[in-house]
Parts: C-alpha cells; structure tokens; sequence
C-alpha cells in the first residue's frame, strides 16, 4: 500500500519520466521515424506534412501532440526535427516563468527551428499571450523600459515550428489550440508493438530475450513503452542474479510477480483503487473527486495516470454520473460481479 506520495511516484507502473529512468531513456529514443513503432495514424500523417513542408522549403506547421505520459511524445518531436534536418529547442510549460524568458527563447531560434513546449498546458496565461502572435505572424513584442516611458518594439521572428506536447489537451484555451494546425493524438500501445519495442531495447543494451519473454514483459506495461524499458530493465536484473542472464518466459513471469506487478500490469494501487470502489461505492457510480479523496491521491494523477489504463482494459467506464467498474474488473479481481453491474445497464446511465 503507498503510505505517501513518494511511493506512489516510485510505482514501477507509474507512466512519468522518473530520475532512474535517464540512464536508458536517450540510448533507447528511436532516431527516425522508421524507428519509431506503431502510432501509424500519426506517423503516417506526419510523414506527409514533413515530406509538403520539405518540397516547398517551407517550416512545418505547429504540431499539439497529445496523450497519457510515457507514450513517446518528446521522442516524436526530436525525431520531426531530425526528419526536418533543423534544431530543437526544449523547455516545457512551468520552466518559462515571465513573458521575458520565452522571448528570449523565441529570438534565438534560427529558420525552421523546432521549439518543444512539453506540458504546455501549464503555460501562464501571461506568457501564452506571447505565444499567439509568434505563432500566427512570427512576432514577438517586447516591452522595453518601465513606468511612463516603457514601450513597446516589434521583433520579427525567424519561421519556426512550435510543438506542444500535453497530456491534458482539454486544459487548452480555445486560441492556443486552434493555433495549432497538426494536432495529433497519441494512443496506448498494443502489447505486440510493446514487445518489438522491448525487443529493440534488449538489443540496443545487450540484453538476451526470447520473443515469449518480450511479449510477456510488453503484456504488463501498460500500454506505455517507457513502463516496458523500465521493466525490461528491471527484469535483466532478476535475469542476471538469478538466472544465467537469459530472459524467457518464466524468468519475466518471475521477476515481475517479485514486483507485484500482475499478468496485466496492474499494481498495488490499481488494486486498492478497484477494492475502494466495490467496498465503499458498490463498484460505482463514484465522483472522480470522491474516489480521490478516499485513496489519498489526486484526482489529476488518477485520471490521467490509472484511468487511462484501466478503461483500455474495460474494466473502467466513465459515466456521467461518474467512474463504474465494470463485470470484468471483479472477475480479474476473483470476485462475483453484483446483480446490478449489468454492462448495458451501467453503462447507459
Ligand atoms: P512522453 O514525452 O510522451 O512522456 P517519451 O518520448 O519521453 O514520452 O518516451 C519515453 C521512452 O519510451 C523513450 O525514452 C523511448 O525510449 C520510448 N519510446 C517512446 N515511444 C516509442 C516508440 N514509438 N518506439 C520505441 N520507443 C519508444
């Protein structure tokens, strides 16, 4: 059980970028869009705006990336760089503080640049406003001196292209979001694109895999390729001391039930969260901010982090009335579903 937050940020399972995660994350970022597995729809999109923008030698126009972390966002966005042949820039949302620090980013772009705003929902209105007129015509305006005298200077800016990753689109204010003209959503992975990507990896770090053993690792992340390197990592390790350093299927199996992470990758928390709600609600239906409360967690990091997850699966539906655990969810969990927990039934409500 997580006692406190940090726990709940050391989840195996949690999808966001964690400090022990920097070691393999930049030896392990495809390069090129060849590399990059699955998300067809948008590599298929991107490779056609890349390939206009490149014959009229033109910039590519602003791209929103949105989706769960851990998904392959700021890897996307260095490869459009890369396949653009220009420079990226990266900062995110809560990094630029006053209006002066994205100026300042801005006019030192050069032509075709790649600036990439992560978490750009988190921008301040204040420095948003500077964002629409670069955006639009390629300006900034700075404000220089103070008081009566301060006045304000138009700076042309070079054509550059602005992508905006988040996790939250719905958080975007309307002018900041319709300035985007690419907007590309990001989906979960299936475990067969998991296992090429765990397979990929083991190659990249040495590591000795057999397909099952891929497959088996892809099978409990969640969806998230950043959650399969973790546990591929995490794996080689149980694979090294205990076995000969061969990772097949029963050493995957092994190491990952030590890590208490079940045959479909879910967790403690996923558990308790599942039990909180048929114990206290009767399976739902359960306000997001009610449910929050009673695990201790916020409901942001529930709704963006678990939910996600839990609804690819099915065993999670969102309904007006709020979150439903559904018949599948009681049978992962051995237990009987209650009469009421017809699908249809809850499902309509
Ligand atoms: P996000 O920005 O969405 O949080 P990242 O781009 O940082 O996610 O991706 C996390 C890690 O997952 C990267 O280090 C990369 O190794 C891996 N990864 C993400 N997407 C892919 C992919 N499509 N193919 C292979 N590896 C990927």
């Amino acid at each position: 059980m997580f006692t406190n937050e940090s726990d709940f940020e050391n989840r195996i399972v949690a999808p966001e970028f964690t400090p022990s995660d920097h070691d393999i994350e930049t030896s392990l970022r495809p390069k090129c869009l060849e590399e990059y597995i699955g998300q067809e729809k948008a590599k298929e999109n991107l490779s056609i705006y890349i390939e206009a923008a490149k014959t009229r030698g033109e910039s590519l126009d602003h791209v929103l990336l949105h989706g769960p972390p851990g998904l392959g966002k700021t890897t996307l966005s260095n490869i459009i760089a890369a396949e653009m042949g220009v420079n990226i820039r990266i900062t995110s949302g809560p990094a630029i503080e006053k209006q002066g620090d994205l100026a300042a980013l801005l006019t030192n772009l050069n032509e075709g640049d790649v600036l990439f705003i992560d978490e750009i929902h988190r921008l301040s209105r204040n420095v948003e406003e500077i964002l629409y007129p670069a955006m639009e015509d390629f300006s900034v305006d700075i404000i220089i001196g103070k008081g009566p005298s301060a006045r304000s200077i138009r700076l042309d800016l070079p054509h550059f292209t602005l992508i905006g990753a988040t996790t939250r689109s719905g958080q975007l204010t309307a002018p900041l979001r319709d300035r985007f003209g690419v907007i590309l959503r990001l989906e979960l992975y299936t475990p067969e694109e998991l296992a090429a990507i765990v397979t990929r990896s083991a190659g990249i770090l040495g590591i000795e895999i057999d397909e099952e053993g891929a497959l088996e690792i892809a099978s409990r992340s969640r969806g998230t390729p950043r959650i399969a390197n973790r546990l591929l990592k995490r794996v080689r390790d149980v694979a090294q001391v205990m076995y000969e350093g061969k990772i097949n299927l029963t050493v995957a199996q092994d190491a990952l039930s030590r890590f208490e992470i079940d045959e479909l990758g879910l967790d403690d928390f996923d558990r308790r969260l599942m039990h909180t709600m048929i114990r206290h609600y009767g399976g739902g239906p359960v306000g997001l901010e009610t449910l929050a409360a009673s695990l201790g967690e916020e409901a942001v990091t529930i709704e963006d982090v678990c939910e996600p997850y839990l609804m690819q699966l099915g065993f999670l539906a969102r309904t007006p009335k709020g979150r439903v655990l559904t018949p599948t969810a009681y049978e992962h969990l051995g237990l009987t579903p209650p009469q009421k927990a017809n699908p249809q039934q809850q499902l309509d409500l």
